[in-house]
């Protein structure tokens, strides 16, 4: 699928500490390169949207997010493959193409494009795979035939509807040296439990080896769309497997970092990494990295409480992009935290300080300026702190010759993705 355009990256002179960053498996913030090869290729895997609701503010955080990840890396003169896929059928999207009488492909079209023009707004660098569930539907049916063949997926009898056959990935039949489960979550058997059952699992599936197995492939029903699936039948994929075989298709094995939302932990990548070692006996990454989620004045943002910030709707009311940014960058990823207008305002402001003072930056200072981002951003992504620093820099430095703006303003646009 085409993603969006890149925006030009400039390079600027100097060089950044190793990135680390949090990984939610070990539980520890990790290098992303070894010490002596401090600029080796990495790659990156980020979940993608099913495209409804897109893109809220808890989207445009996590995908702002790892495209910081993904210019820090840059930054460090690494050669980056970023893979980010589009679930492109899948319950919900169904849901919500019935609830509202559109057709699902039109719904899912519509709001690519939305997403597409969104990320393109907010100076994302696009992934160089861009990659749909429905795309991919004759990569990952081999996958499923494999685990078949080796009893570690089994199907279930009929189900309430008639339809018997549904392919159920075998969890704990799967563990192996690569993968045991908990391996990624480290959650007790009962919060995932909870989270299967909220986060789209159907624990009481009759027929099932554990509650806990997830879906790998659904067979057709009447009125849902389907795909041949040759061994498996006419029928349309689970998600964690979706994202595990475009993962392993696209990238090396195991990838520097898989991304996403901290809603993802459980089931979705605990279950893409364990299919993966069920399927070759490999670890699919090497770290998990996990977005807070964001809210609305303290609440939970959600369709149905009626509260989600689009950026299309900021930005139609004439907000800059580069303020909606800033203020995502105002939060350290790993928060959970709310959006407000006061946010908003005080990110506008900031970006009017910053122009002024930028256009007669000294050159020592901006050098001085560029090397305490560098750090900041090295340590976990601490963009908070980062930008802390541009603010004390504007508030305490003298009016300069403006040698140093260009080069200021070059750093800012290149390792926070903030054109001013
Ligand atoms: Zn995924």
């Amino acid at each position: 699928m085409l993603a969006w355009k890149s925006p030009q990256v400039p390079h600027v002179v100097g060089s950044a500490p190793i990135l680390e960053v949090f990984d939610t498996s070990s539980g520890t913030k990790q290098a992303t390169a070894p010490a002596d090869k401090a600029n080796a290729p990495a790659s990156m895997y980020v979940c993608g949207i099913t495209p409804y609701d897109a893109t809220h503010m808890g989207h445009a955080a996590t995908y702002v997010t790892f495209d910081l990840l993904h210019r820090t890396w840059l930054d460090n003169g690494r050669e980056v493959t970023y893979t980010q896929n589009i679930t492109d059928v899948d319950d919900p999207l169904l849901e919500r193409a019935t609830a509202t009488g559109v057709d699902w492909q039109d719904l899912a079209e519509d709001q690519i494009q939305l997403f597409r023009e969104d990320m393109e707004a907010l100076n994302v660098i696009p992934p160089q795979h861009y990659i749909g569930a429905v795309e991919s539907v004759h990569w990952l049916v081999p996958v499923v035939e494999r685990l078949l063949a080796a009893d570690l997926a089994y199907r279930v009898p009929a189900d309430a509807d008639g339809v018997e056959g549904d392919i159920y990935f075998d969890t704990l039949g799967s563990e192996n040296g690569a993968w045991k489960l908990g391996q990624v979550s480290n959650y007790d058997r009962e919060t995932m439990l909870g989270f299967f059952a909220e986060r789209g699992g159907d624990p009481d599936r009759t027929g099932k080896r554990d509650p806990l197995d997830p879906l790998l492939w659904r067979m057709a029903r009447e009125g849902e769309p389907s795909w041949e699936g040759g061994e498996l039948g006419t029928g349309r994929p689970g998600w964690h497997i979706e994202c595990s075989v475009i993962a392993r298709r696209t990238l090396p094995a195991p990838f520097t970092v898989q991304g996403g939302g901290s809603d993802l932990i459980f089931p979705h990548h605990e279950f893409s990494a364990a299919h993966a070692a069920a399927d070759d006996q490999t670890a699919l990454a090497q770290a998990y990295v996990h977005t807070g989620m964001v809210g609305l004045d303290g609440e939970k943002m959600s369709k149905s409480l009626g509260n989600l910030v689009l950026v299309s709707k900021l930005r139609a009311a004439g907000v800059e992009p580069v303020a909606i940014r800033a203020v995502l960058l105002s939060q350290h990823y790993r928060t959970n935290w709310s959006w407000t207008g006061q946010l908003l305002a005080q990110a506008q402001e900031r970006v009017a300080i910053w122009r002024e003072r930028i256009a007669g930056a000294g050159l020592a200072e901006a050098t001085a300026l560029l090397t305490r981002i560098r750090s900041r951003m090295a340590d976990d992504l601490n963009a908070p702190a980062a930008l802390e620093a541009i603010d004390q820099w504007a508030a305490t430095a003298s009016e300069g010759s403006g040698e140093g703006s260009e080069l200021l303003a070059r750093g800012i646009d290149s390792l926070l993705g903030l054109k001013l």
